[in-house]
Formats: structure tokens, C-alpha cells, sequence
């Protein structure tokens, strides 16, 4: 009984020693500031899509999500009915279509937190693979990253690695440095951990776009004890985007999927 008291006594102390919490700014000061905090036990993990890259076609960019939601929707239902080859094709056309940062601050403050020995991850929502006419979904990221001066690889011994999860799964892939995965991301963050025994964590910083995603690590650390700072990055939102006629834009997205009954 003792025994048992302990221990209850031992997770209550140790749970109360962590602490999680998650809060929205598009400042690249407040981002700065938080990730000072950031020491060599800490894992700074960062989204790809919307925090540290966004299409540069106007039609694609976040801020217009609500606008175009209703001809996003038809576009959704014309697609479903395409043939599999045509689907891959637009797909293809959709992923060639060029980025730009979102910040153009954010390269100087990964190499600022890399240059501390703080161990930096990239973790996203994507496909890994062949696509069409593109070799590697990975590859095509990582490169453009690397083209803003973006290296996440600097962090880690290991260049590629497959996660799985406990049934043998596949998670996606550790590719450079940036996680690739259709499924949670705390899953495959947890997968990716397993294969570094040797690194341990105390602390997580996740910056993301989605908040639940950035609810998702919350648990995830709460669950392992780690003090987590998760950042809903709202800058796709909120940074200046030259005026935009959205007739124009439904036109051009017209034109990008070659829709005529949008
Ligand atoms: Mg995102």
C-alpha cells in the first residue's frame, strides 16, 4: 500500500513539475523570445505548410480560405468523379506550382536556434513518395526549404528513416531533417523519438497553423510529463497581401484545374 502511495505521490509531484499551454501570435518577436527559452533538452518542431511556406498562387493562399470555400467545395466534387490518372495529374499541377515563405524572418531564427545546439524537426501533413511526374513528394519539399536556407538535416545523425507505429504500420517517413505523415502528428513524432534512444527531451516547442494539431501535442506532452509551448502561427492571416479581385481569382483557379463547369 505504502508502496502504491508513492508512487501516486511520485506522478502527482512530477506531473505538477510540467506545464503546457498553447497561444496564437503572428509575432516573429514573441516566436524569437519563446524559443530563447529553448535549450539543448528542448525539441523545436515546426509545420511546413502556412508557417514556414505558402503557395504563391493568390487563389491558395490561407487568408482567401473563406472566400473561395464554396468554389473549393465544387472543385472537391468535379475532382472525385475524375479518373485516377487525371486526378494524379491535377495533383501533380498542384504540388509544381511554386512557394514562398511565409516570414521572411523565419530561416535567420531556425539558423539562430540551430547555432544554440537546440535540435530543430520539421513536421508535416503530407504525402511522401512518387507523384506523377515528381520522384519525391520529400524531396521536392526538403529542396525548396533548403532554397529559403531552411535545413532542418543539421539537427539529426540519421538522413532517412521509416516510422511505423506499434502494429507495424507505416506513419510516413523521416526525410532531411522533416516528418512526413498522413496520420496525427504526435504519432509520428512518437515513432520518430524511438529511433533516437538517445535523445532526451524535456521540453517541446510546436509551432503550427491548426489548432488542433497544436491541441494534439499538448496531450502528447502532458501524457510523457514535457513542458510543451505550442504556437498557433497566425501569420498566413494577418500579413499585408496585395488587393485581390475574387473574380479573378475564381477565374484562375478555373484555369489551373482547366474546370469549365465550376
Ligand atoms: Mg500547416
Amino acid at each position: 500500500m505504502l508502496k502504491y502511495l508513492f508512487y501516486f505521490s511520485l506522478v502527482f509531484m512530477l506531473s505538477a513539475c510540467s506545464e503546457q499551454q498553447i497561444l496564437k501570435t503572428d509575432s516573429m518577436k514573441l516566436l524569437s523570445s519563446i524559443c530563447k527559452g529553448a535549450d539543448s533538452q528542448t525539441l523545436v518542431i515546426f509545420d511546413m505548410d502556412n508557417v514556414l511556406t505558402e503557395s504563391q498562387e493568390r487563389a491558395f493562399q490561407a487568408d482567401l480560405y473563406e472566400q473561395i470555400k464554396n468554389i473549393v467545395f465544387d472543385y472537391k466534387k468535379v475532382f472525385k468523379n475524375l479518373s485516377p490518372a487525371d486526378q494524379e495529374k491535377i495533383k501533380c499541377e498542384q504540388w509544381l506550382i511554386p512557394v514562398q515563405l511565409v516570414d521572411y524572418c523565419m530561416p535567420k531564427l531556425i539558423k539562430t536556434i540551430q547555432s544554440r545546439g537546440v535540435k530543430t524537426l520539421m513536421l508535416t501533413s503530407n504525402p511522401c513518395g512518387k507523384l506523377g511526374s515528381i520522384e519525391s513528394i520529400e524531396e521536392l519539399c526538403i529542396s525548396r526549404l533548403e532554397h529559403f536556407g531552411i535545413d532542418f538535416s543539421k539537427s539529426w545523425n540519421i538522413s532517412e528513416q521509416r516510422l511505423r507505429d506499434e502494429e507495424n504500420k507505416s506513419l510516413g517517413i523521416f526525410y532531411k531533417g522533416g516528418i512526413f505523415t498522413m496520420a496525427a502528428k504526435p504519432l509520428a513524432l512518437k515513432s520518430f523519438l524511438k529511433q533516437i534512444p538517445n535523445c532526451k527531451f524535456t521540453k517541446i516547442i510546436f509551432i503550427d497553423d491548426k489548432k488542433e494539431n497544436l491541441e494534439k501535442m499538448l496531450n502528447f506532452s502532458k501524457i510523457r510529463n514535457l513542458n510543451y509551448v505550442g504556437i498557433e502561427y497566425s501569420k498566413v492571416f494577418t500579413k499585408k497581401r496585395p488587393e485581390t479581385d475574387i473574380n479573378a481569382i475564381k477565374q484562375n483557379l478555373k484555369n489551373l484545374f482547366q474546370l469549365s463547369n465550376l
